[in-house]
């Protein structure tokens, strides 16, 4: 073997592990924080809008003991009729039906009942 060539072989191999080396430091880029300051405006317009507006909701009784109907009230509120889940009637309520809610019979009692 020549001197010079073995010189020139190390030389390569320190070559090859620096760029290695190199490549591990650069492939670490920063991700995390961006995607959570993207959430968080729309949170907040969220809640505000919640506060600045709430849904005023009152329950009515319907014909199922036990169960009452969620009725959202509307400042200019017409009656409004809804199909009846539980009987083949249509009840009458003063405003948007939001749902249906199942109580105890003490709290439904003491509710006021649809019309018709
Ligand atoms: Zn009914």
């Amino acid at each position: 073997m020549h001197p010079a060539r073995r010189v020139r072989e190390s030389h390569m191999m320190a070559a090859i592990r620096s760029t290695r080396r190199g490549a591990r430091r650069t492939a670490r880029p920063r991700k995390a924080a961006r995607p959570a300051k993207m959430v968080r405006p729309a949170l907040r317009q969220a809640v505000v809008r919640a506060a600045a507006q709430p849904p005023q909701q009152v329950l009515y009784r319907i014909c199922k003991p036990g169960w009452a109907v969620i009725v959202e009230r509307t400042p200019n509120a017409q009656g409004t009729r809804f199909v009846c889940p539980f009987c083949p009637v249509s009840h009458r309520v003063p405003g948007p039906v939001r749902g249906f809610r199942k109580m105890r019979r003490a709290q439904w009692v003491k509710l006021r009942r649809v019309e018709e």
